[in-house]
């Protein structure tokens, strides 16, 4: 939860890394001045899981939440559309606090974002990992924050389990593979076209399902059939169903098969 961004230049410099066993010093609590300070004015990056979780937490569909608590962000160095938390207005809140912050704490805290979880620690994830470039967390540690040195040391696999990350992480384990896929390597930008069909089947969920159960999409894919009925009403089947529809329409792989005569229709609609 960064006020100032942590550049990758940056983490490497400065930022010693630290494996799973290595122990860091760190307590948040109410009784601290700074309690809730670091959720103004933050850029927090959401997953589709941490989406998911925050839509049902509300009880909202996910439309209504992106509309709502997100903004969209798409640029020349973003190659594809990435959704943050949207702040109050400046205009009601010049210190801009999250949507969800309130004087206890985060609103949403049973199912606050994986970011949000993760702080203060940071991880650095290499498009092609090897054995000199490998995943790994750092401590981010700002004036701002009077948590660190407090308490009792543990590990960052003592972190991640207490703060409930490895749900996240292994729900996320497919977007990742599409964020980090080697499509995205040199120029190639999405279309506006591609670029919404990544927006809905990643953030945009019940609209992704009414596109899936309300057009003639069915009839294009040969889908089991219990997995159809699972997508009916399960998120994460859909979402994991969404990501193999992005990587055949967008980077062209055989992730999903088409209906024998499929592509004839689909190239006269
Ligand atoms: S979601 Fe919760 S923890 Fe995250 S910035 Fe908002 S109030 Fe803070
Ligand atoms: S200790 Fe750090 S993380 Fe906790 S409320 Fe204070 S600033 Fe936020």
């Amino acid at each position: 939860m960064e006020t100032n961004p942590v550049t990758p230049e940056k983490i490497l410099k400065d930022c010693p890394r630290l494996g799973l066993d290595d122990r860091f010093t760190f307590q948040c609590g109410s009784q601290l001045s700074c309690f809730g300070k670091c959720c103004h004015d933050v850029s927090i990056v959401l997953t589709p899981y941490d989406v998911v979780r925050m839509k049902h937490g509300l009880g909202i569909d996910s439309s209504e939440f992106l509309e709502q608590y997100t903004l969209r962000l798409q640029n020349a160095e973003q190659k594809f559309p990435v959704v943050i938390l949207r702040m109050q207005d400046e205009s009601l809140n010049p210190s801009k606090p999250c949507q969800f912050l309130s004087e206890r704490g985060c609103g949403i805290y049973r199912d606050r974002p994986w970011a949000c979880r993760m702080y203060p620690l940071g991880v650095a994830e290499p498009q092609n990992p090897s054995p000199e470039n490998q995943r790994f967390h750092f401590l981010i540690q700002e004036n701002i924050c009077q948590g660190h040195d407090l308490g009792a040391p543990l590990s960052v696999r003592e972190w991640i389990e207490c703060q409930g990350i490895e749900e996240f992480e292994a729900m996320s384990v497919g977007f990742k593979e599409l964020t980090l896929h080697d499509f995205w390597n040199g120029k190639r930008a999405l279309t506006p076209a591609q670029a919404d069909m990544f927006y809905m089947a990643c953030y945009d969920l019940d609209r992704f399902r009414r596109f899936v159960f309300e057009t003639r999409f069915l009839q294009l894919f040969e889908i089991d059939e219990a997995r159809v009925e699972a997508m009916r009403t399960d998120d994460q089947e859909l979402l994991d169903f969404g990501m193999q529809w992005l990587r055949f329409s967008i980077f062209g792989e055989k992730s999903i098969r088409l209906q024998p005569g499929a592509s004839e229709r689909k190239d006269r609609q």
